[in-house]
């Protein structure tokens, strides 16, 4: 949830607990929840993350200059990586995105009570009773099973209406889809449910970021006979995508063309490279920021130690300061020791073990550092700058886990 104060001018859109459109339906806000919300969103503490709209517009234009013959199915599940799915949502909604992507229908159901109007895909299939819900709030499935096609044409039934749904084809990511022997069943359930329009047909790559990947091509020749098969069954979806932002920026093929003529970039839209090799290939810069500031600053003697278990020694007489941010921030354990932050536009070391609400880094070497002072977690300060890729590293993780992980504690602000 982004605060209205901040956004300079431009009308609150869809900020929390003031939908520009009533919903009706039986979402009603569960009052704890709102209370909580409206009390992080105090800004007592200085902890927050960042969020420019106007990098993430210019990452869509990017994108789209990039691979001119293809639309965009913009990826805002979870949160839209961290950064705030409906502030996210309404910016490119507002830059004329030609759909949404969530993985849960719950998400889709937030983008609604937000009064987000564009379509939107639930790409994460569906649980019981997932299709009303979906058909109430004209919410787009995803199916690939026969039990799923029934349900949705029944969901459908029952509100009198005609729906929009996109198939699911498992070309090699073992995960959802139809197998190439269960579809021509499903296709055989679809062609008896007239309720149901089949816009689209989708797939997953499972090793796009690797380059030239056998397996990739494998996919995309598998892609390929469920195409026909798809077309031979009589159907026309009008949007074929199995791009996301790996294949978007590392395929031949990925920029456009026959096989497919939309993608589905999440980790681009945010401004990063999904992995090294494809870093500089379109105009990206990172949309989310993570500051907080100096709450305290102490003068410690050299043999000091510092935090839990006493995993950090002075060597030397060293100026001590307290952030507060820790893992309960989702500025996780695995930094303590390792990581750097950036203060007066310079590094320094984060010393012994990180807090569930607070670490400590050391600023000796940085001169005037001051209570009050700006601490940058993630993002550019002077000359500096700290990516989620540094912090992943450290944590033996990758980058999208460090952006997904910025917690629901912490603000965010756009800028
Ligand atoms: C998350 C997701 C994407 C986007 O992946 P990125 O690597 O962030 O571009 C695309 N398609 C599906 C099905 C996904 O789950």
């Amino acid at each position: 949830m982004l605060r209205n104060s901040t956004r300079r001018g431009r009308p609150a859109a869809g900020a929390a607990g003031r939908p520009r459109v009533t919903m009706s339906g039986h979402h009603t806000p569960d009052p704890v929840w709102t209370a909580r919300r409206r009390a992080l969103d105090q800004h007592i503490r200085p902890t927050r993350a960042e969020i420019d709209l106007g990098a993430l517009e210019q990452n869509y234009l990017s994108l789209r200059q990039w691979a001119p013959g293809l639309e965009v199915l913009a990826m805002v599940k979870a949160n839209a990586y961290g950064h705030g799915a409906t502030a996210v949502a309404h910016r490119l909604e507002e830059a004329g995105v030609r759909l949404l992507g969530v993985a849960l229908v719950e998400e889709g159901m937030e983008l609604r009570n937000a009064g987000v109007r564009a379509p939107v895909l639930v790409m994460g299939g569906s649980y019981q009773g997932g299709y009303e819900a979906m058909v109430e709030r004209d919410l787009t499935a995803t199916v690939f099973r026969e039990d799923h096609i029934d349900a949705l044409a029944a969901a459908a039934r029952r509100a009198g209406k005609t729906v929009a749904a996109h198939l699911k084809v498992d070309t090699g990511m073992g995960r959802l889809g139809a197998s190439m022997e269960e579809l021509p069943r499903v296709l055989d359930r679809l062609r008896r449910h007239p309720e149901i329009r089949l816009e689209g047909l989708a797939s997953h790559l499972a090793s796009a970021d690797v380059e030239d990947s056998p397996q990739t091509r494998a996919q995309l020749e598998r892609w390929e006979v469920a195409r026909k098969r798809v077309e031979e069954a009589g159907f026309r979806p009008a949007l074929r995508h199995l791009s996301n932002s790996s294949a978007l920026l590392g395929l031949p093929e990925g920029r456009g063309g026959g096989a497919f003529n939309l993608a589905r970039p999440g980790l681009a839209l945010y401004g990063l490279a999904p992995a090294p090799w494809l870093e500089g290939r379109a105009r990206l810069s990172p949309v989310l920021s993570w500051k907080t500031g100096i709450i305290h600053l102490k003068e410690v003697p050299a043999g000091a130690t510092v935090s839990y278990g006493a995993t950090w020694t002075a060597e030397r007489p060293s100026r001590i300061a307290t952030l507060p941010v820790g893992y309960a921030d989702g500025y996780w354990r695995a930094y303590s020791n390792r990581a750097s932050v950036l203060v007066r536009g310079l590094r320094a070391p984060v010393v012994g073990r990180v807090c569930m609400d607070m670490c400590m880094v050391d600023v000796t070497d940085v001169r005037d550092a001051a209570v009050g002072d700006e601490v940058v977690l993630i993002g550019r300060q002077g000359g500096e700058s700290i990516s989620a890729s540094e912090l992943a590293k450290l944590a033996g993780t990758i980058h999208y886990e460090v952006l997904c992980g910025v917690g629901a504690r912490v603000p965010r602000v756009a800028v």
